[in-house]
């Protein structure tokens, strides 16, 4: 019997074309959050810590305006569309594994109708600033990064004997999920660290690619 596909598919940077987290602070936030972001490239402080931190400055009535800023500019990367009917109609699972937050990864999916199938952080607007929130953190026996939303958490809910468990994504924060998966499809950085560490990977450029990758997975595994 063939093992089931399932998809574990990241939101910055590979849904969307570029960062949300980086465009909101931009926007909204006060130039302290740009060495707050230096220390966690730096790996001085964790993700988790790091996002806290940046929301954190951010005054909780902004969260409006914060929403309709993003939804206007983030543009859904080529395909993305065809690639969640694709697959619906193969049968395949796809969930969405995003270190960004829920108040603005729902509103930009929101015509995807993939709400039951997105992990994300959690957000508390009842403070003066905004508080991020973490349902998905990591279970500190098998993972030390302290990563926010715990995507090699999610993949290991999904076992290898039963799940052929493929990783999609393009930056650092999807490597630790990446090096546990069966396959990864990668663009960006992502793609240097596969071929540097000699993972089993395809490169992408947009959903149309991801969707042939899979055909011929999805041929392979049913032979
Ligand atoms: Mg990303
Ligand atoms: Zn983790």
């Amino acid at each position: 019997m063939s093992k089931q596909l399932v998809l574990f598919c990241d939101f910055d940077g590979t849904i969307t074309e570029k960062d949300n987290i980086v465009a909101i602070m931009r926007k909204f936030a006060p130039p302290e959050w740009q060495a707050i972001a230096d220390q966690v490239l730096g790996q001085k402080i964790s993700v988790r810590q790091g996002v806290g931190q940046m929301f954190a400055m951010l005054p909780s009535s902004l969260r409006q305006d914060i929403v309709d800023y993003i939804v206007a500019e983030a543009a859904i990367r080529p395909g993305f569309a065809d690639f969640v009917r694709y697959c619906e109609e193969a049968g395949i699972e796809l969930l969405i594994t995003s270190g960004g937050i829920d108040f603005f990864v729902g509103p930009i999916l929101a015509p995807f109708h993939l709400k039951n199938r997105i992990y994300c952080n959690g957000s508390d607007f009842s403070g003066e600033t905004i508080t991020i929130t973490w349902p998905h953190a990591c279970d500190t026996e098998t993972c030390s990064t302290d990563c926010g939303m715990c995507k090699k958490k999610i993949i290991r809910q999904y076992p290898g004997d039963k799940y052929y468990r493929i990783v999609i994504g393009d930056s650092i924060t999807d490597l630790a999920g990446a090096k546990i998966a069966d396959f990864v499809i990668a663009r960006s950085l992502l793609e240097q660290k596969c071929a540097e560490l000699d993972l089993p990977y395809k490169p992408f450029a947009t959903f149309y690619d991801v969707i042939d990758v899979l055909q011929s997975k999805a041929a392979e595994l049913n032979q």
